[in-house]
C-alpha cells in the first residue's frame, strides 16, 4: 500500500528541510506545494497569484487542488510513497486529498513538526532559498560552501519574499487559523516531533517515526 506522508507545521518548522531528506533517504516522491507555485511564479512574477504568495496569504483551495492534481497526474514514480510539504492546508484541502488516497488505495500518516513563534521567526529570518532548484540554506547554521551560491546547482541564493518578519506573523496566523484544524483532523493518524532542535537532531527523530511507519505497512 502507497504511504503518503504529509509533513505538517508552522512556517520555520522545517518542513521543507526534512521531507528532503527523507525524501532522498527512503526514495519517496517530494511534493511541495510552496516550491510549485514560487516556480510558477517565475513566469508571472506580477500577478494575482504573485501578489497572494508574498503577502503571505493561501492560494484559493482550488487552485491549489487543480496543481496537486496535475502534479500527480504528470510526476513519476510514487511506488515508494509521497511526502507532503505544506498541503494540504485547510480542511478543504485534506477532505480532497482523503479522495485522492482512496483513488490511488494509499494510506496516510502525518508528522507534525512542534515549534513556538519566536523559535520561528528566528529560523525563517536566516533562511536562504536557492533561486533554481529551492535548496534551502541557513545563515548561519547551514552555510553554502561559497558565499550566495548553491553548493548543488551553482545559481544564486535568494531571501523568500514572505520571509520579512511582518509576513512570517502573518502567516504564523494563517497557519493558526485555517491549517491548525488539521491536528484535530488527523488526530488517529499523526505523530508529534518536536522541532526546536537543531535539524540533525530533528532529522533523527523523523526517521525513526518514518521506520516505524514503514514497519507498519509489512
Ligand atoms: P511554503 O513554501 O509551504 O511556506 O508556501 C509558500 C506560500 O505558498 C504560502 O504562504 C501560500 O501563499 C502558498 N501555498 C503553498 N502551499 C499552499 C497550500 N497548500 N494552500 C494554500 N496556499 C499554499
Amino acid at each position: 500500500m502507497t504511504l503518503i506522508c504529509i509533513f505538517l507545521g508552522v512556517p520555520g518548522s522545517g518542513k521543507g528541510t526534512q521531507a528532503n531528506r527523507i525524501s532522498k533517504q527512503f526514495g519517496m516522491a517530494q511534493l511541495s506545494t510552496g516550491d510549485l507555485f514560487r516556480e510558477a511564479l517565475k513566469n508571472d512574477p506580477n500577478g494575482k497569484l504573485a501578489k497572494i504568495v508574498s503577502a503571505g496569504d493561501l492560494v484559493p483551495d482550488e487552485m491549489v487542488l487543480e496543481l496537486v492534481k496535475r502534479t500527480l497526474k504528470s510526476k513519476g514514480d510514487y511506488s515508494k510513497g509521497i511526502i507532503f510539504d505544506g498541503f494540504p492546508r485547510t480542511i478543504k484541502q485534506a477532505d480532497a486529498l482523503k479522495e485522492i488516497v482512496r483513488e490511488m488505495g494509499a494510506k496516510i500518516q502525518v508528522i507534525l513538526l512542534e515549534l513556538g513563534l519566536e523559535k520561528a521567526i528566528r529560523r525563517i529570518s536566516g533562511r536562504r532559498i536557492c533561486s533554481q532548484c529551492a535548496m534551502v540554506y541557513h545563515l548561519p547554521n547551514h552555510l553554502p560552501k561559497e558565499e550566495g551560491i548553491c553548493d548543488h546547482c551553482g545559481a544564486d541564493l535568494i531571501s523568500r519574499a514572505d520571509d520579512t518578519e511582518e509576513k512570517i506573523k502573518k502567516r504564523h496566523h494563517v497557519y493558526l487559523e485555517s491549517t491548525l484544524p488539521l491536528v484535530g483532523y488527523y488526530k488517529n493518524h499523526l505523530v508529534r516531533v518536536d522541532a526546536s532542535q537543531v535539524p540533525d537532531d530533528v532529522y533523527r527523530n523523523v526517521e525513526k517515526c518514518m521506520k516505524a511507519m514503514a514497519n507498519d505497512q509489512t
